[in-house]
């Protein structure tokens, strides 16, 4: 099975009551399967041009969006997809702050992986992104697809987007 809808499969499969008729929903499956709390929350203090983040502390998760994304519920999956996928979230910037002189702050906010646009990315983190997209698009499928009004709801998000 391609490993970007296995994980997908995975996450559903270990949703309980209605946790998958959204993509908020999943945060308490993902604070068990990964047995560490996950917080989602708009923030106004990205960067210009980033959609989302994921930072990830040494006991616990954060996921940031920024308030004027389209679609919040596609933007939270795919940081999820980083997260399931194995992938590396970014150490929080004030970690990195404090552990780098002066002089290298401003490469520490560039090496900060923030997700926006592709364009400049390197190849192996143009890969990641791509996977993480993968993930978000079959995770908003397959909530869309399981019917409901709340899906209808998604679906409605996903064509603006289109
Ligand atoms: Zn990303």
């Amino acid at each position: 099975m391609d490993p970007v809808v296995g994980a997908v499969s995975e996450l559903l499969a270990h949703a309980r009551g209605h946790e998958a008729a959204s993509v908020f929903g999943l945060i308490p499956t993902i604070e068990r399967l990964r047995d560490r709390p996950l917080q989602v929350v708009r923030s106004d203090h990205l960067a210009p041009g980033v959609f989302g983040v994921w930072r990830s502390y040494p006991e616990r998760d954060e996921i940031h969006y920024a308030p004027w994304v389209a679609t919040p519920d596609r933007t939270v999956a795919h940081e999820f997809g980083h997260m399931l996928l194995g992938h590396r979230g970014v150490p929080a910037l004030e970690t990195a702050k404090r552990t780098l002189p002066p002089e290298w702050h401003d490469m520490a906010s560039l090496m900060l992986r923030e997700c926006g646009q592709l364009d400049g990315l390197d190849e192996p983190r143009r890969r990641l992104e791509v996977e993480a997209e993968a993930f978000a698009s079959e995770l908003c499928r397959r909530i869309a697809g399981a019917g409901g009004a709340r899906s209808a709801r998604i679906r409605s998000l996903l064509n603006e987007a289109l």
